[in-house]
């Protein structure tokens, strides 16, 4: 799996249709300082689902919408999309393309497009859990969370690896499943004194 294309408009800076084609492996962007190179970075965070206007280094939804410039004026929507290799189908779906997209108007929340139909941010969150590139996953590290990384506890580091291996999604279903042990245990306690009672 690897990100294929990124199409942006009208996110942040990016007023006019801007298309990035992506290779497998390394990609690098270079830019002048305030170019953009970092509101890319945001574009693909939020079109996997950010939802914390914070990450995106923003006050309020509506930030991420281009607001203008001194030959430009202000857009009234953002448009992300995301187009992602799946040929080696590590993402659970059976297609060998996959692609995201995300809308936001001035005026309300964020519509989310898996293979252009309209579906829920959970399904977005769905598919991408445990691949290491959704929401809660560290393919992409700012800045502030690389100082985090090198200056946190050792819990929180570990945690963070932990997420990163996958392993997080095994302990919540192992944390379930022992849940459901202990509910049922309680369940033959009770049958068993009815039993005695009946006896
Ligand atoms: P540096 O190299 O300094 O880190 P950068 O290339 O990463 O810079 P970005 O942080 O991606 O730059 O972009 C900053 C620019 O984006 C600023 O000029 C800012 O005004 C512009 N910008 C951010 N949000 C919007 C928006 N909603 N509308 C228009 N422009 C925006």
């Amino acid at each position: 799996m690897y990100l294929k294309r990124l199409d942006i408009k009208g996110f942040k800076s990016f007023a006019d249709n801007t298309e990035l084609q992506l290779n497998p492996g390394l990609n690098i962007v270079v830019g002048p300082n305030g170019c953009g190179k970092s509101n890319i970075v945001d574009a693909i965070r939020w079109v996997l689902g950010e939802t914390s206007i914070r990450q995106l280094r923003g006050q309020k939804n509506e930030d991420v919408i281009f607001n203008g410039s001194d030959k430009k004026k202000a857009l009234g929507m953002a448009f992300v999309e995301l187009v992602i290799d799946n040929s080696d189908h590590s993402l659970p779906l059976d297609f060998s393309e996959i692609t995201l997209g995300r809308k936001v108007h001035r005026s309300g929340e964020s519509e989310f497009y898996l293979n252009k139909s309209r579906v829920r941010l959970k399904d977005i969150s769905d598919l991408l859990s445990g691949s290491g590139v959704g929401k809660k996953g560290y393919a992409i590290i700012s800045q502030g969370e690389l100082e985090e990384v090198l200056n946190g506890q050792a819990l929180d580091r570990r945690l963070m690896l932990e997420e990163a291996a996958g392993v997080i999604k095994y302990r919540q279903q192992r944390d379930e499943v022992k849940k459901r042990i202990l509910n049922s245990s309680n369940d033959l306690l009770r049958l068993g004194d009815i039993l005695e009672e009946l006896d």
